[in-house]
């Protein structure tokens, strides 16, 4: 019997352990995660909002490993012996494993910036994203740092909830060393930077150097009050890996082989934001490509543990992606090319939906 440990309840685990058979054959299957629930990401900005329930966003893992022949382990897992082949979690128990995979995401802070780590608003892993919620509905003052994606979108997410409860005069502030949404091209960038400035979000172009108790200061020479700063600048890795033998690429991720398997341990997996491809190392780390890596990952899994064919990963060249405005109004992009629309959003919904009631079944 071989035994495989899933570490992180993130996307592409989410696929096998909708696959794994309720009847126990030759592998044991084990998910150990620090909560029972995996918050979806892609919902972040609607819950922010307050359009979606804590309910409507939350995939409960031990359930489904209920369903399925898994067995779930609430906990963190600390480290990893790659040659003992143990893990150690936060309560101190030690898990032997054949095969193991990690999809833990990556974290939102940074020891880069002076200051950042004490008074920054951390949401990874995502669990705490709930409680921190509440913490940027009652601030007067809020600096998001980071001019992609999440940060954009939390910003403006924010920003429709304070609108419709009657805080309108809290402030919203985005700190963003380049332009907005500069992957998406200059068409896309100069788009979004109207719709956030319409909105009544302060733009502030500028590298934050330091952060203090009360206040974030940039290259710039400005000087920003807040009462929550939150940085969303990009994934940075998890620590785990750091303190591992485990090769890394330069900023700690999990070096991976087209396999996902460890360019060392070919018993060691990596998926998500946690892994990078030593041949695809631009692959963007968000949730599209971690879902994508769900069926490949299963399939080796499954091969490595029963020596059968194990098959490569090829990232996609281009991915649609689509941000929510606030209001029900989306921000599509393809590549170069993007739109504004209210159906942008519904489409954006009905994915979302989709997604985490295909997990609740
Ligand atoms: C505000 C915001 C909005 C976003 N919106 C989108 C979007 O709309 N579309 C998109 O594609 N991407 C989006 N992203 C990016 C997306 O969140 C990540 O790229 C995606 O979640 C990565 O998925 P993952 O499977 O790697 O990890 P995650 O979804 O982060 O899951 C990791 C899992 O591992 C668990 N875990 C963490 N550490 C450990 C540990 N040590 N031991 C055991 N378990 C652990 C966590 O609790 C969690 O269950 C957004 C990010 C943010 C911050």
């Amino acid at each position: 019997m071989k035994t495989i440990i899933l570490v992180g309840g993130g996307h592409s685990h989410l696929h096998c352990l909708k696959k794994i058979p309720p009847e126990r054959e030759n592998v044991k299957w084990v998910l150990i995660s620090p909560s029972r629930y995996q918050y979806y990401s892609g919902m972040f900005s609607g819950y922010t909002e307050g359009i979606y329930s804590l309910e409507e966003t939350r995939i409960d893992l031990e359930s489904l490993c209920e369903g399925s022949g898994c067995d779930f382990i609430e906990s963190t897992v600390l480290s990893i012996d790659p040659d003992q082949q143990h893990l150690l979690t936060e309560k101190g128990d030690i898990f032997t494993y054949d095969f193991v995979s990690f999809d833990i995401g990556s974290r939102n802070d940074s020891m880069e910036i002076e200051g950042l780590h004490t008074h920054n608003l951390p949401i990874k892993p995502n669990y705490r994203f709930p409680e921190q919620i509440e913490k940027l509905y009652n601030s007067r003052k809020t600096v998001f740092i980071g001019g992609g994606a999440a940060s954009i979108e939390m910003a403006l997410s924010l920003k429709a909830w304070k609108m419709d409860k009657g805080c309108g005069e809290h402030s919203i502030t985005v700190v963003h060393s380049s332009p907005l949404l500069e992957k998406a091209g200059s068409f896309s960038s100069k788009k979004m930077r109207e719709v956030a400035l319409s909105k009544g979000i302060d733009l502030h172009q500028g590298r934050v150097k330091k952060v203090n108790g009360t206040h974030v200061h940039t290259d710039k020479g400005e000087i920003l009050g807040y009462d929550e700063v939150i940085l969303l600048g990009g994934p940075k890795a998890p620590q785990l890996f750091g303190s591992s033998v485990l090769p890394n690429d330069e900023e700690g991720f999990l070096m991976v082989n087209s396999y996902l398997q460890s360019v060392a341990y070919p018993n060691v997996f990596g998926t998500g934001d946690c892994a990078t491809l030593q041949d695809f190392p631009n692959t963007p780390k968000n949730g599209v490509t971690a879902i994508s890596q769900g069926p490949v990952l299963w399939r080796n899994l499954t091969g490595a543990a029963t020596g059968g064919k194990i098959i490569p990963f090829e990232p996609q060249k281009r991915y649609l992606a689509i941000m929510s405005l606030g209001n029900k109004r989306g921000f599509l992009t393809y590549g170069s090319f993007s739109l504004v629309s209210g159906w942008a959003w519904r489409l954006k919904n009905w994915i979302d939906v989709r997604f985490v009631g295909k997990y609740g079944e």
